[in-house]
């Protein structure tokens, strides 16, 4: 029996891709991702039911068995601000790279510590962050602590270290070259072009990158449009690790700053209250990135001041849904913002239903809520 085939997006190790799928006179069932589980892309939909319940059977035990050797493959992130000298921290994780195999380009844009240049690293695009003479001591040890965090994450959906430069001034960070920027100015930029399929593959990215990050017991705590990278496969990357410190404990799960720039819109109420950032801050956080994509761009709150929009968040006000936006994507937004942390989902079952609306879009248009 020839089985019928829906065609379905395509899952790869960087998320999925709007590459439609040959035909195939065979009833494909799994495409197999290079170092991921398997993903159900084709479904044949008109197979029988004892092949169904296998072929869900054999789903669970691969899928089971990817995730508990995953587990034992994750190693915790270990906070460089432990370290007393931020040179140790930075030799122990990163790789230093000599100058002279570094050709700086054009400036691509401007951060915190200074420019960011397009560069070459033998063959290879990079990005480079300088450190601007004459920075003081604590942007010095900040700029290093950035590169030892980096250096820690390997995820398709985190932005890659490719190494640093510290035996020669100006410091520089190496990273990979996203080629289209911030993920903010894309979406103002690419907004006639995006469909719901990209954004939603855009969201899936952010929300894979995240679900890594917090699985490494790392609260981010500046998740917003503008510390996400894109390139031309649309493929998001996670950046920005200044704002970023380890959760401190299993049993408390948080993290108090001492002080410091707290991005009001993008962070949750008993952040901003208490001081404490934990996975499920950095949830609300994601749930504003929604807001930005879904709008694409759009600035959360719009004009309001600071002030306006902590008091009326605090009071139970919510950002409505974007024009156009699906219920189910604004249910989710609505979910990532509950008041009580303990109910916001975990970025593991954001990941799952972010799949779901991939596979079967007519999903986005049901009631659903995701715990
Ligand atoms: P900082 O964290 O020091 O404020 P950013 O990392 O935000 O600096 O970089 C500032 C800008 O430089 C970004 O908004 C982006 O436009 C560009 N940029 C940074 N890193 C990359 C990269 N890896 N690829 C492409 N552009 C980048």
């Amino acid at each position: 029996m020839v089985a019928e085939i829906r065609r379905l997006p395509l899952k790869t190790t960087q998320g999925w891709t709007a590459r439609s799928l040959p035909p195939s006179p065979a009833p494909t069932t799994f495409v197999r991702n290079e170092d991921g589980p398997p993903s159900v892309a084709y479904i044949a939909t008109r197979a029988t039911p004892g092949a169904i319940v296998m072929l869900i059977a054999i789903t669970a035990v691969i899928l089971s068995f990817r995730c508990s050797s995953l587990e034992t493959d994750q190693r915790d992130f270990v906070d460089p601000h432990t370290y007393e000298d931020p040179y140790a921290a930075v030799e122990e994780f990163a790789q230093e790279i000599d100058a002279s195999l570094i050709t700086v380009g054009p400036e691509i844009g401007v951060g915190q510590f200074g420019c960011v240049r397009r560069g070459k690293l033998g063959e290879r695009t990079v990005a480079i962050k300088t450190l601007k003479p004459g920075s003081t001591e604590k942007a010095r040890m900040d700029f290093l602590s950035e590169a030892s965090i980096m250096s820690q994450f390997q995820h398709p959906n985190v932005v890659l270290l490719r190494g640093v430069v510290t035996e020669s001034i100006p410091l520089m960070i190496i990273t990979e070259f996203m080629d289209q920027g911030s993920l903010d100015k894309y979406l103002v930029k690419k907004a006639r072009c995006l469909q719901s399929f990209h954004l939603l593959v855009i969201l899936r990215g952010v929300a894979a990158g995240m679900q890594y990050l917090s699985q490494m017991k790392y609260v981010h705590r500046d998740l917003a449009a503008r510390n996400v990278l894109v390139n031309s496969q649309l493929v998001c990357k996670i950046a920005d690790f200044g704002l970023s410190r380890k959760l401190e404990g299993i049993a408390e799960g948080i993290y108090t700053t001492r002080g410091g720039i707290i991005p009001f819109r993008w962070t949750a109420p008993e952040a901003i209250a208490l001081r404490t950032f934990t996975p499920s801050s950095d949830v609300w956080s994601f749930g504003i990135v929604v807001w930005e994509v879904m709008s694409y761009g759009q600035r959360p709150y719009w004009n309001w001041r600071n002030s306006e929009v902590i008091q009326r968040v605090k009071e139970g006000y919510r950002l409505p849904a974007p024009a156009g936006c699906p219920k189910a994507l604004h249910q989710l937004m609505l979910d990532c913002w509950q008041r009580q942390s303990a109910h916001r989902p975990l970025f593991v079952s954001i990941v799952d239903t972010l799949d779901g609306f991939i596979r079967c879009p007519e999903r986005l248009n049901m009631e659903t809520r995701h715990r």
